[in-house]
């Protein structure tokens, strides 16, 4: 049996988030991104709201929502701000790999301090020198007695200059490539860490990407997640989970494109006539509303599985590849349905379109989401 129907507890959530977007997000967006403001008031309105850390168990007193609820709130979240937005929801991204292969205790420790107080998280696995190869990366760890010794340098983190805590990964031999990688969890008020905001972003400017420095860092050996030599693993599986999140932002960034070009189109005239009377701007707003429609069946379906504990690697690389794609055109399209106007800071739409650009790049770029795919078509 196939069916489309959300629940009325599904529905209740996509309510709040929309009315949260409506009335906190979208009103700051435009300034907080052109000043590059971090949105901490936004995430505390958010986290007494229950609008953070979606993923955090019940029994360590978080909402214990499913990807495909996540999913759904996301999009919603995302049709305000995807910068500010991007603020409210990085935590999600770190607490996978506690929630894939962490023990008990960091489960206690860092997802339930994320639902007492407003708190920040980062995921941290890009480096200067290895973004799409990960198991190119170059921080080492090295055990001495109970502790382990970090050492690199992490960039393009988001929250990276503010997290409360990192989940991060170092190898122990360069030339093991990704079986010498291992995952950790630390504060970040350990000694030897240094961070930056790194400024001058494109888009989703309102969030918080850092850059770390780890210098003879000393972790407990009950910092490391799940078993050494097993990092890599843990952070494919988180990207399964991450991917139709990926998605549910590009919906959100793509339903606001759509819904900006209805109004406009109605409101602009060319040619004594509303510019919405053109075949060729018809079809533009046609094509988004498929492109639209298509992006939620796949990243609907992607979330579902993955809630079902199903491989999910495929869909979800279908879902993270396909949604990016199509809302870089769905916004560009946007631009030139504005004209003149979408050029400029005074309307929404150029806004949108330097926010999807980070879609194609961030979590995989969209040629690493063809990368898996095409991998898994060819293993059979
Ligand atoms: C704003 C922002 C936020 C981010 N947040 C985080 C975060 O929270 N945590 C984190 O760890 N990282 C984060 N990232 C990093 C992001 O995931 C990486 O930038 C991304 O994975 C690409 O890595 P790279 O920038 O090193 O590009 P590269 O890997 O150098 O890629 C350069 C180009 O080569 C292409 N390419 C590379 N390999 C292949 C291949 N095998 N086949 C075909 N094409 C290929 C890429 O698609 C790309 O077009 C963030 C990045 C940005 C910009």
């Amino acid at each position: 049996m196939l069916g489309f129907d959300l629940t009325d507890e599904q529905r209740e959530l996509k309510e709040l988030a929309h009315k949260f977007a409506e009335q906190e997000i979208i009103p700051r967006a435009r300034e907080y991104d052109d000043k590059e403001i971090f949105p901490v008031d936004v995430c505390e309105k958010a986290f007494a709201a229950g609008l953070m850390n979606f993923g955090v168990p019940k029994e360590l007193g978080g909402p214990g929502l499913g990807v495909l609820d996540t999913c759904l709130i996301v999009e919603e979240l995302n049709y305000g701000c995807s910068g500010i937005s991007n603020a409210v929801g990085a935590n999600d991204l770190a607490t996978l790999p506690i929630l894939i292969a962490g023990s008990d205790e960091q489960k206690r420790t860092y997802l339930g301090q994320l639902v007492k107080k407003l708190t920040f998280c980062a995921f941290a696995i890009t480096e200067p020198g290895a973004g799409s190869d990960v198991a190119a990366m170059s921080t080492t760890y090295r055990r001495e007695g109970d502790e382990f010794i970090l050492n690199g340098t992490k960039h393009f983190i988001s929250n990276g200059s503010r997290a409360d805590w990192y989940v991060t990964f170092a190898t122990s031999d360069k030339r093991l490539k990704h079986k010498g990688i291992s995952c950790f969890v630390f504060p970040s008020s350990v000694s030897g860490i240094t961070r930056n905001r790194m400024h001058g972003k494109l888009g989703q400017r309102a969030a918080d990407t850092g850059e770390i420095f780890f210098e003879d860092v000393r972790i407990p050996a009950s910092a490391l997640v799940g078993r050494e030599g097993e990092g890599f693993k843990y952070a494919m599986a988180t990207f399964d989970h991450s991917r139709p999140e990926i998605s549910a932002i590009a919906i959100g960034i793509a339903q606001r494109a759509l819904d900006e070009c209805l109004k406009y189109s109605k409101q602009r005239s060319a040619f004594g006539q509303p510019i919405a009377n053109f075949q060729a701007i018809q079809f533009m707003m046609a094509d988004m509303a498929i492109q639209i429609e298509a992006m939620r069946l796949l990243t609907y379906k992607a979330a579902w599985l993955v809630d079902r504990g199903e491989g999910a690697n495929t869909i979800s690389a279908y879902a993270k590849a396909f949604s990016a794609d199509a809302t870089m055109q769905i916004t560009t399209d946007a631009v030139q349905i504005f004209g003149g106007y979408g050029y400029m800071k005074d309307y929404p739409v150029e806004k949108l379109m330097r926010d999807a650009k980070l879609l194609q790049i961030y979590e995989g770029t969209s040629q690493i989401q063809r990368v898996v795919i095409a991998r898994n078509l060819l293993k059979g």
